[in-house]
């Protein structure tokens, strides 16, 4: 490398750099305040809905039950099969623009408020606060040698992370296995291989994640994280320290006017970086490891009202608010959002309302276009398939119209049982005099045995040689 020439006599100085950075615990402090208890009562009814909602029974089965066995999905009077997958498809469809939208609108609050990942780690670190103490007591622990009291402590968080975590993996296996089953299974150790091993894998997540992992999920291994600050625009709502009221910073006593002391708001106590679950301090502004959980703008009220001062010195607020313009919250984006979520919302309810519970389709025999039996009449051969996506066993009566003299050959009855398939192989016969032309329109017709019971059709065409005028 040449150097310049005022600096050719001075020393190379080489650094190393190590790109390896050993990750500093967080210890957070507890905090009171109107997000903490949004967040709160939002986390209670989620815990509620996944904890109670597999415990709901309607009829002799459970209510939710994802049954890989039968492939049957059930969700309360409703089932559904692979057959149905597009449905799934729009919902992961309508998940994703409602995602986007909210992002867009404000920023990551379901980071902060409904994902898993954050919700248990609020309540592992609440385990941890009762275990262990608040964050000064904690910070003591960890440094002291081990004792009885430090073991005793150390023992009583990790056994209730453990039972936690093993809560939600009984409960997540239960979706899919009956959990009035699974438990009495577990409890005579009469478990399926698999059912333990997806157990184990749940339970070992939710504890490595929350309790040990915890911010490191958001900021390396969510990939959401990664893609959603290309989302953001200067008016999307996320979290803003107000550096213009807060600087500069600077302690003071309690009635102190700032504006005497030529200071700003922020009085530097550092109660918004003691309890961000990401350890990040806010005043260095917006940061990708900011998951919008609010914590920090619940302290910082909190100091504010002591010290007699506005509150909101941070806040939810967009980057053009800031920078004193108006926020637009009506914007392009958002709106055109809002409308490919409603239609895809609302193709989702149409395509759920039309899905029938019999599912029909009559595909002609490929192999050859009709034959001529032995008494000289027309035959085309059909596989008849039939899905029963009812909760009920169905018997049906299979007939064809649109020919005149059409006869079917082969089994015209069949029972179904509940979300079973079956495939009836059939053969059309027509007398060749009554053919009109060599490509006729028919519609097979599967009727339930009972009057309220379903009925449905499927067309198809009966092919023919040419007729001799
Ligand atoms: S909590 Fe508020 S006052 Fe305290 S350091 Fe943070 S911004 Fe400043
Ligand atoms: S900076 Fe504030 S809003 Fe962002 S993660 Fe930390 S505490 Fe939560």
């Amino acid at each position: 490398m040449i150097k310049p020439e005022n600096q050719q006599n001075e020393p190379e100085i080489i650094e190393t750099i190590n790109l390896y950075e050993r990750r500093e615990k967080i210890y957070t402090r507890a905090f009171e305040g109107f997000y903490r208890n949004l967040r709160n009562y939002g986390g209670a009814l989620l815990f509620l809905l996944y904890f109670g909602t597999v415990w709901f029974t309607w009829g002799d089965r459970q209510a939710i039950l994802w049954d890989l066995g039968t492939r049957q999905f059930h969700i309360f009077s409703e089932t559904f099969l692979p057959q149905d997958f597009i449905l799934l498809s729009w919902m992961l469809i309508i998940c994703a623009f409602g995602l986007f939208f909210i992002t867009v609108l404000a920023g990551r609050v379901w980071c902060g408020y409904t994902c898993p990942q954050s919700v248990f780690t609020w309540v592992f670190m609440w385990v941890e606060k009762v275990t262990e103490g608040d964050r000064n007591k904690r910070m003591r622990l960890d440094k002291a040698p081990m004792s009885t009291e430090k073991f005793a402590r150390k023992f009583a968080k990790h056994l209730l992370w453990l039972l936690i975590s093993l809560a939600v993996g009984i409960t997540f296996v239960g979706y899919f296995t009956p959990i009035r089953a699974l438990i009495g299974d577990l409890l005579t150790i009469e478990a399926s291989a698999w059912a333990v091993f997806w157990i184990g894998f749940f339970t070992l997540a939710t504890y490595g994640n929350a309790g040990w992992l915890r911010e490191q999920v958001c900021i390396y291994m969510c990939p959401y994280a990664r893609f959603q600050s290309v989302m953001y625009d200067k008016d999307t709502l996320t979290v803003h320290y107000d550096a213009t009221r807060g600087e500069s910073r600077g302690p003071r006593k309690r009635n102190a006017d700032p504006k005497e002391l030529g200071i700003g708001d922020c009085i530097d106590c550092n109660l918004c970086v003691h309890v961000c679950p990401t350890g990040i301090d806010i005043r260095d502004g917006l940061q990708y490891e900011c998951i919008s959980c609010g914590a920090c703008v619940d302290a910082c009220n909190g100091i504010m009202d002591k010290m007699g001062y506005d509150r909101e010195l941070i806040t939810y607020t967009s980057e053009s608010a800031i920078e004193g313009n108006k926020t637009h919250l009506f914007r392009p984006r958002l709106i055109g959002y809002f409308i490919a979520l409603c239609l895809i919302t609302g193709l989702f309810i149409v395509t759920l309302t039309q899905r029938t519970v019999l599912e029909f389709e009559a595909l002609r025999d490929r192999q050859s276009l009709y034959s001529t039996n032995t008494a000289g009449q027309i035959e085309n051969i059909y596989t008849l398939k039939l899905v029963n996506k009812s909760q009920q066993p169905q018997t049906l009566n299979i007939s064809v119209s649109g020919l005149k003299g059409v006869i079917i050959r082969g089994d015209t009855r069949i029972t179904l049982d509940p979300g079973s398939v079956a495939s009836l192989p059939v053969r059309l016969t027509v007398p060749p005099e009554v053919l009109t032309g060599t490509n006729t329109t028919i519609e097979f017709h599967a009727n339930s045995d009972s009057a309220d019971g379903p009925a449905t059709s499927a067309e198809s065409r009966f092919l023919s040689p040419r007729t001799t005028p």
